[in-house]
């Protein structure tokens, strides 16, 4: 997986967003985002936009990718669990920052494609499933990181019991046609602490899975 001369000017958009941690970097320059896409966005892959992906999601900004995954401070020691795998882009990143990566979608065929393309890249420390990732992933719990795609009312109470003493959570929260801000919350040992990271626009958190006759549709 060597970067492209497009993926390299990506990357050097991030430094200049204020980036820093090169491992992070590293990542996102050795994942080829243009395998995430749509065919017909492929042109774009390499800009800073959120593109879409199908059932109304998006595969979401490189800098708002970058900033999440820097925030959620992983090491190669951690088991991270992702809510929201849409293209599996966000995923894939991660994977190559931690031990092993757990993901949940919601669309079963967006999960489908995304355990494709993980396939493909050899991405093997991944475990994806379909399922609501309201309720976390309990029979792999605890994580030391999770990382939630979309944006909720409020933050999960399944998703902070299932955090490892120590862990992080970076989740956006707020209405969808409001301003969500990106929380970042800390397991301390006195409890819970949580900052504010700023604002972003996500596509809704819903619980639930879609009806069969929504998932047999093609996208
Ligand atoms: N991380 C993704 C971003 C996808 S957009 C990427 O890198 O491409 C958010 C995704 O969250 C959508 O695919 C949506 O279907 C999914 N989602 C929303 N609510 C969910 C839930 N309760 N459980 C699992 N996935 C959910």
């Amino acid at each position: 997986m060597s970067a492209g001369p497009r993926q390299l000017r990506l990357v050097m958009e991030l430094r200049r967003q204020g980036i820093g941690d090169t491992r992070v970097l590293g990542a996102i320059e050795r994942i080829p985002r243009e395998s995430f896409v749509p065919a017909t966005f492929r042109d774009q892959a390499y800009e800073d936009t959120a593109l879409p992906i199908g059932h109304g999601q998006t595969i979401s900004q490189p800098t708002v990718v970058a900033r999440m995954t820097e925030a959620l401070q992983v090491s190669d020691r951690h088991r991270v669990l992702e809510i929201g795998t849409g293209s599996g882009y966000q995923a894939a990143v991660l994977a190559r920052l931690c031990r092993r990566l757990y993901t949940i979608e919601r669309h079963r065929d967006l999960l489908q494609s995304a355990e494709a393309r993980f396939r493909d890249l050899r991405l093997h420390n991944i475990t994806a499933r379909w399922g609501d990732g309201t309720k976390g992933w309990p029979e792999s719990a605890p994580f030391d990181r999770i990382i939630v795609t979309a944006a909720g009312l409020e933050i999960p109470d399944s998703l902070t019991d299932q955090l490892a003493p120590g862990g992080i959570i970076i989740i956006p929260v707020g209405e969808r046609t409001e301003v969500q801000r990106l929380v970042r919350i800390v397991a301390e040992e006195d409890g819970l602490v949580c900052s504010d990271l700023g604002t972003v626009r996500f596509v809704p958190l819903v619980a639930g899975l879609p009806r069969a006759a929504a998932e047999r549709r093609p996208a």
